[in-house]
């Protein structure tokens, strides 16, 4: 199979239907924009399944996604995208970057869920975009710009309660959109511990990749526990 790309957390494999590609996961893990690397064991398995599990869950829900089957372990195969290059971030709880940028102490609940688009360019570390930038760059126009923060909230109203159902605390995440050979908008990337912070209900546990961020340790436990508690059918 031909490799198109290689992330930081996934590959991306050509396949024989030219509209689909296979996306590989994989154990190694990132953070502060590639300064600090270490393998996780188990994550591409977890990440893979979690993904694959919520991406259904949202289709199930009316919410279009480019998932499409597992294929092992570490593989989904998924449609092809031609992805906008922005990052969307969803934040229900005050953590990570808005308390750096607001000063309100993590942890603080947010009455109306905070969006924000981050230009996806590592050259550049991720920066935060206000509307006039994501224009000035030509990433996406308004209308498109609201049609984002449109899927985006109504894909929080869809994972908020499948996770509280399962005793975790969906805090914030980040979502990445593209376009198919059909010109329909699809959710793309993946949704996992290591794109959302994920907070166990009663305790406040972190139990994300911030606990590799921060060196919290018992990471894989973390990302075993979210697997385990995502793949529940019954609710808690
Ligand atoms: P990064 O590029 O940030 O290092 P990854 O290691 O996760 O991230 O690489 C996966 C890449 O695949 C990302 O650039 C992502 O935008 C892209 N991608 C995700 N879903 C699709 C898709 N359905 N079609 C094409 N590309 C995709
Ligand atoms: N996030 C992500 N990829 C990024 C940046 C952020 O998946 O490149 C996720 C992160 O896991 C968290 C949310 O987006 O769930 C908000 O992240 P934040 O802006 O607080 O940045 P961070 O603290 O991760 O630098």
């Amino acid at each position: 199979m031909r490799l198109l790309y290689e992330g930081k957390a996934k590959r991306v494999y050509e396949t024989d239907n030219p509209d689909q590609v296979q996306v590989e996961f994989k154990d190694s893990a990132t953070a502060f924009n590639g300064q600090k690397r270490a393998d996780i064991d188990g994550k591409g398995a977890v990440n893979a399944a979690v993904s694959a599990r919520l991406f259904a869950w949202l289709e199930e829900h009316g919410l279009e996604t480019h998932f499409l089957e597992q294929i092992d372990e570490q593989n989904l195969l998924v449609e092809k995208l031609t992805m906008i290059g922005l990052e969307v971030v969803v934040r229900n709880w005050v953590a990570g970057s808005l308390n750096q940028r607001t000063g309100l102490d993590e942890g603080t609940p947010l009455d109306v869920p905070v969006l924000e688009c981050y230009y996806k360019n590592d050259a550049l570390g991720d920066p935060l975009l206000n509307d006039d930038h994501i224009r000035l760059l030509g990433l996406a126009s308004p209308d498109l710009v609201a049609r984002l923060r449109q899927e985006a909230l109504r894909i929080n109203q869809v994972l908020t309660p499948f996770f509280l159902d399962r005793g975790i605390v969906l805090v914030d995440f980040k979502l990445e959109f593209g376009w198919n050979r059909d010109g329909a908008l699809k959710l793309g990337d993946e949704i996992s511990p290591d794109t959302c912070r994920l907070w166990d209900k009663t305790s406040g546990e972190r139990l994300d990749k911030d606990r590799f961020r921060r060196d919290l340790g018992g990471v894989e436990d973390a990302y075993q526990e979210i697997y385990r508690r995502v793949m529940m059918t019954a609710h808690a």
